[in-house]
């Protein structure tokens, strides 16, 4: 009797954990290729653009309308932050108790995450899904309702009509950057001896809600994308720093075994617990500390070891190594498609201690 009550529990319980699994597969399948019902106009005019984007505005609005208080500048927000701030904290908001578990979850993945989401989204008021790849490091399923939670917000928060009002300001960004972007990608470009453009487009987008010096460089279809905080003075590495990413992340992935396995592992053990939180796996920080590597080479040479003291400090302790092969890579002629293990295989000599 006792024996066959046992039996009955476990298959129930069985037979609800099978249906939960099937379930979250189920979204998440759902999620990641939910059908594409937004347009997305065609790229035309120059490589290099900038623009404002007001889905890239609308999460950031609900981002710190939900606490997201991060700041790197000592002097405070920027002017816009801190208006839109004090304008959503007059309002009554009910929306964000259903948006709260996904800007949690943002915050959670890394911010860098949702703006990559929400670059995947058509515009607002609807946040359909515009871009059929799935560019997210992170399982699609927790993004299920974000787009309706975020729709919702964005009438309540009468986000239209905030964005307007800051439009004056984002002009100004654009225009402060207009000289500046497209020499800066192409300085990239030429220092990595593309052969073609690696995406349709770079659109460089100031996001004026984050923190100062604060980037993402996402590539969503086939554009890539630089997401620049406001910046004291014009922040021309930022570009080229976000600009690299779709570039040398996929290099870097291919060639990961440039590293000998026992060499990464003691590597990322030591550099994990020194760099900050969106760099927790050992490609991110290959990723990271390639591109930083490259910007110490194209930073004026008297810059270039205050630069690396001040990468060392952030516990990016690989910079110096790969820059000092960068020497290397720049009296070669080869591009850095087909350089670029001989530039990891340096860290198989690195001692950390
Ligand atoms: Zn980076």
């Amino acid at each position: 009797m006792q024996r066959k009550r046992m039996v009955r529990l476990l298959r129930l319980a069985f037979a609800l954990l099978t249906s939960a699994a099937l379930l979250l597969a189920a979204a998440e399948l759902a999620v990641r290729f939910e059908p594409v019902t937004a347009p997305t106009p065609p790229m035309t005019g120059a490589y290099v653009q900038l623009a404002a984007d007001e889905r890239l505005f609308t999460l950031f609005a609900a981002l710190n309308a939900a606490g997201y208080d991060e700041e790197n500048n000592e002097q405070g927000f920027s002017a816009v932050r801190q208006q839109v701030r004090d304008e959503l904290a007059g309002k009554s908001l009910p929306s964000l108790r259903r948006l709260r578990p996904y800007l949690a979850m943002c915050r959670f993945i890394h911010v860098s995450q949702c703006a990559t989401w929400v670059l995947q989204r058509g515009s607002a008021p609807d946040f359909a899904r515009a871009v059929d790849d799935w560019a997210i490091q992170a399982p699609a399923l927790l993004f299920f309702g974000f787009d309706r939670a975020l729709a919702a917000f964005y009438q309540e928060a009468e986000i239209a009509a905030l964005w307007q009002a800051q439009q004056p300001a984002y002009a100004a960004e654009i225009e402060r950057y207009r000289p500046l972007v497209e020499p800066a990608v192409a300085e990239v470009f030429a220092y990595l001896r593309l052969t073609e453009p690696p995406t349709a487009g770079v659109i460089v987008l100031p996001n004026l809600l984050d923190a100062y010096w604060r980037g993402y460089g996402p590539q969503v279809g086939t554009l890539s994308y630089v997401v620049m905080g406001p910046a004291i003075e014009p922040n021309v590495g930022l570009i080229q720093h976000e600009a690299m990413h779709p570039i040398l992340n996929p290099l870097v992935d291919v060639h990961l075994d440039a590293v000998k396995r026992s060499q990464a592992d003691r590597l990322f053990a030591a550099l994990e617990p020194q760099v900050g939180a969106g760099y927790q796996n050992w490609p991110a920080i290959l990723h990271e500390s390639v591109i930083r590597a490259v910007e110490v080479r194209l930073a004026d040479p008297a810059e270039r070891e205050r630069l690396l003291r001040q990468e060392e400090a952030q516990g990016f302790l690989l910079v110096r190594p790969l820059a000092a092969q960068l020497a290397e890579y720049e009296a070669g002629g080869e591009p850095m498609a087909t350089y670029l293990p001989k530039l990891l295989a340096v860290l198989n000599e690195v001692t950390t201690n």
